[in-house]
């Protein structure tokens, strides 16, 4: 079935935005049974990653460490004035993988699949492949 893609809005400069919901969904029309989600995001201020999607305030709290790690206004070449974005996007990384058994995504009881977003507001694409095992 190949790639299948879908957009993200995101509505705050540093914003992680749950897209558990879709990804479930393209893995569930793949058909595949037992297999490999991947979800890759083509962004260079953006990625993707899993972890803890039942207590918002952990994403809250991700956006506004990396915030502090990384400083907005620092001793930068790139003259675009989004450095901090690009750095927060290395930590980050432009993919992720998850379990599919039984048809579904398996991810743990706590985990949810998050785009990062670290210039925003803006709309993102998400790009998804299902990979039989
Ligand atoms: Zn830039």
């Amino acid at each position: 079935m190949g790639w299948i893609g879908f957009e993200v809005r995101s509505r705050r400069r540093a914003e992680l935005v749950d897209i558990t919901g879709r990804v479930a969904e393209v893995v569930e029309r793949s058909g595949v049974r037992d297999g490999t989600c991947h979800v890759f995001v083509p962004h260079t201020t953006a990625g993707v990653t899993i972890n803890e999607g039942a207590d918002p305030d952990v994403a809250r709290d991700i956006e506004s460490h990396l915030g502090e790690m990384v400083p907005k206004e620092a001793a930068f070449q790139h003259a675009e004035g989004n450095s901090d974005s690009h750095i927060k996007t290395v930590l980050i990384g432009p993919s992720c993988a998850a379990p599919v058994r039984e048809g579904k995504l398996a991810l743990g009881t706590w985990q949810a699949i998050f785009l990062c977003e670290w210039d925003g507001p803006r709309t993102r694409q998400v790009e998804v492949a299902v990979s039989p095992v």
